[in-house]
């Protein structure tokens, strides 16, 4: 069966996960790209802006989660519950009022003791990296769902929140994949503050060093060709998903994506966000960043955050 590997270049400072259009450079890439790995509490109030708790149908109640864990480890089913609420709450946030969706096969939940360990499990790929996502699919069906996260001293797993949107997203669409500048943009905005504002920076510079993407060619791009462009591809396509949600929500999201899919860019532009195409998406965007916002607004789906 076909399976789609992923891999966060976003997460050369802190998280990781396997993204299919990356998938042949990113050996390399995440691993001369690494910084300092930055922990999340796995516990906290939620504070987000966004979204609703999607309704628990019965069917539901059953556990989308498999999770293994380690001797002294996480606590399995209490690690199961918090990925079961962070996954209403981001389904919650990006699919609006459809449906919750329940995965069977569920999703594998890997917990790593051990960069040796997690390594195992993800490649070498995932160098400095602290979380992977892996998408199984036959066609548009989901035929394995997989997260391999590696567990910090203190009990914290700071990719978890990425790494399920990338899940979560992988059905949004009815098993069709998202753009991957959609994919990395939505899933980059669980990451925490500092890493939005790291991408936020990034973004500017690539901008300043005449190294950005023109928009069309970021909305189009399948992979990437160097490691040189992650910086500008992450921070691009996070705050490119910021404007956008901040113009209509986060729930138009995943319906402009479908249309843009079928229909083309310019024409999801106008009826999904009354813009005029991809070179007026361009000014304004380039205005959002310009005037220094950076998505930490849109972080709404942090571990943190949940309660
Ligand atoms: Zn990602």
């Amino acid at each position: 069966m076909p399976r789609d590997r992923i891999i966060n270049a976003h997460n050369r400072p802190t998280s990781a996960a396997y993204c299919n259009f990356l998938q042949l450079l990113l050996v390399a890439i995440t691993l001369a790209a690494a910084l300092p790995v930055v922990a999340d509490e796995i516990s906290g109030k939620f504070s987000g802006v966004y979204g609703h708790e999607t309704a628990i149908s019965p069917a539901e109640s059953e556990t989308n989660f498999d999770v293994q864990t380690f001797a002294g480890g996480p606590d399995a089913d209490s690690f199961s519950q918090v990925c079961e609420r962070l996954k209403r709450r981001i389904e919650g946030i990006w699919l609006g009022d459809s449906p919750a969706e329940h995965w069977r096969p569920a999703c594998q939940v890997v917990l790593h003791a051990s960069r040796e360990s997690y390594l195992a499990s993800v490649g070498r790929s995932g160098g400095q990296t602290r979380g992977s996502s892996l998408i199984g699919r036959h066609g548009n069906m989901i035929v394995s769902r997989r997260i391999d996260l590696l567990v910090d001293q203190q009990g914290n797993t700071s990719a978890l929140a990425h790494e399920l949107t990338h899940v979560v997203l992988a059905g949004g669409l009815g098993g069709r994949p998202l753009p991957p500048w959609l994919d990395e943009g939505i899933a980059t905005l669980a990451d925490p503050d500092r890493k939005l504002s790291r991408h936020h920076r990034d973004c500017r510079e690539a901008l300043d060093r005449g190294t950005a993407f023109d928009l069309t060619r970021l909305i189009t791009l399948q992979r990437l060709s160097s490691p040189n462009q992650f910086p500008a591809f992450y921070g691009q396509s996070v705050t490119l998903v910021d404007f956008l949600c901040d113009r209509e929500g986060p729930e138009k999201i995943l319906p402009f994506a479908a249309l843009a899919l079928e229909a083309g860019y310019d024409r999801a532009l106008r009826e999904s966000f009354d813009i005029d195409g991809v070179a007026h998406l361009e000014r304004l965007w380039l205005d959002h960043v310009q005037t220094g916002q950076h998505p930490t607004p849109f972080q709404p789906v942090s571990l943190r955050s949940i309660p």
